[in-house]
Formats: C-alpha cells, structure tokens, sequence
C-alpha cells in the first residue's frame, strides 16, 4: 500500500497571521512518527510565514497554482520557479475551480505540468467531471482525456514527481462525497490511464488522491479502497481540530 498523502487547499482563505496560526497547529498535531505525508497550500501571500512555521517539521509547502512561464513579462503571474524559492515542494494544477471558472484548458493545464516538473518540484494534477457530465454518462471519457492531455509530452522517467487528485466537480464545497465505490471505481480507472500513458511502474508510484467533501467521518471508508492513496482536502482544512482528525482517521488512530 502507498503511505496515505493528505493535502490541505486553504484556497482564498486565512490573512497571514490566520495562515501561521493554523500551520502552527498541524504542526503540533502531525508527529514524525505519524505515517502520512501532510501538505498544506496556503494563499501565495501567506507562503513565507507558513514556510517559517513549517520549517523544522515533516510538514510540506504548496502552491495552489503557477504559470508555466519562468520569467518575464506577466504581470502578476508566479512561476514554478518563484515557488520553489519560495519554499515550495509541490504545486496543485488544475483545480475545477481555475479551469470552470478561469476557463483554464487541458492545453494551458498542460504546460503548467510541464513546467512544474521542469523545476524540480511535485505536480499536483486535479482531474474529475461535473455533474452533467456524469448524468450523461461521459464521465470517463472526460477523465480520460483530462489525464491524456494534461501529461502530453510528460516522460514516465518523472513519475516521481506527479501526483493525481480526482475531484468530482459536483462533490467540491458541496457536501455530496462521492460514496467509496463510485470513487473506487474511477480512481481504478485512473490507474490503468496511468498505466497505459507511462507504463506499469509508474501507475504503481503514482499516488491518487479523492477530493470533494472529505471529512474527517468519511476519510477512513474511502482510504480503505484498494486505489485510494489519500485526500485533497478543501474545507475541512481550513480549521486545525478538523485536518487533525481527518488526518489521524485516514492512519486509523
Ligand atoms: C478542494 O478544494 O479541492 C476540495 C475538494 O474542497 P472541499 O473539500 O471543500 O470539497
């Protein structure tokens, strides 16, 4: 079994000293000893002072989005590059909420991938179908191109690097989780994209995490799943007690 990776998406929430004071309590919660990879993506003006809290502890920096570009003359855009120097390990691509309501394309998405990887940091790529989508029955075709084209031209020898978050659309801040198995049967799914884009190996490496209304009394029932590696994490990561115990359910204790 993959070690359960539990990330937090702050979105636009917490001031900066909110963001210190939150980190500072997983901090204390999340023992070394505890086998579960933490990561938690504060807004991009909060990551310094997360960064400090952080510092000493098994508790990882992310971003909540990038621009594929490294430099130059994008006002207000943020790079890989600036986020690795800002102490970031990984960086969450595209979230539903960029690509639905910044039109982000698969394309856009893509060279984003590719330049996260290309800076030496981990990927975090947000797959999943809205809710037409899945009452029509396109669900996997959605998924499938999603997963093709946002890892076009992406080598399997990176696979070390990515990880996958299938959030459905329709269980994002809703409150409607998808049930064990619905969630089961696309992240197996997932599995054998991965497997047949980068090859049996990698789609073993690569962990697939479940996002949309995780809470701490539905974590356990969806990491039981053979192919559910962990939690993306919106809400309920947004307050210390909740994270805590959501992370302490998915190890069972
Ligand atoms: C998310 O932000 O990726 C998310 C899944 O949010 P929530 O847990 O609030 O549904």
């Amino acid at each position: 079994m993959r070690r359960p990776f539990i990330a937090g998406n702050w979105k636009l929430n917490k001031s900066i000293d909110a963001a210190s004071a939150l980190a500072q309590k997983i901090v204390e919660g999340v023992t070394p000893d505890m086998e579960v990879d933490v990561t938690i993506a504060p807004p991009f003006t909060a990551l310094a002072a997360v960064r400090e809290v952080i510092e000493s502890s098994p508790i990882a920096l992310a971003a909540q989005n990038c621009y594929p570009e490294a430099r130059g003359a994008f006002t207000g855009e943020v790079s890989p590059l600036l986020l690795r120097d800002a102490g970031c390990q990984y960086v969450i691509v595209g979230h539903s909420e960029r690509r639905h309501l910044l039109n982000e394309s698969n394309d856009f998405i893509n060279r984003k991938v590719r330049a996260v990887i290309g800076s030496d940091l981990h990927v975090i790529l947000c797959v999943g179908e809205t809710l037409e989508e899945r009452e029509n029955g396109k669900t996997f075709n959605v998924l499938s191109k999603q997963l093709k084209e946002c890892f076009l031209g992406v080598p399997a020898s990176v696979s070390q690097q990515i990880t996958v978050a299938y959030e459905p659309v329709w269980a994002i801040g809703t409150g409607k989780t998808a049930t064990p198995d619905q969630a089961q049967e696309v992240h197996c799914f997932l599995r054998d994209m991965l497997d047949r884009n980068f090859g049996g190996e990698a789609s073993k490496i690569i962990p697939i995490l479940y996002g949309g209304s995780v809470k701490p009394d539905n974590i356990a029932a969806l990491l039981a799943e053979p192919d559910i590696d962990g939690a993306l994490v919106g809400g309920a990561s947004l307050k210390a007690e909740d994270f805590l115990a959501l992370i302490r359910n998915a190890l069972g204790m």
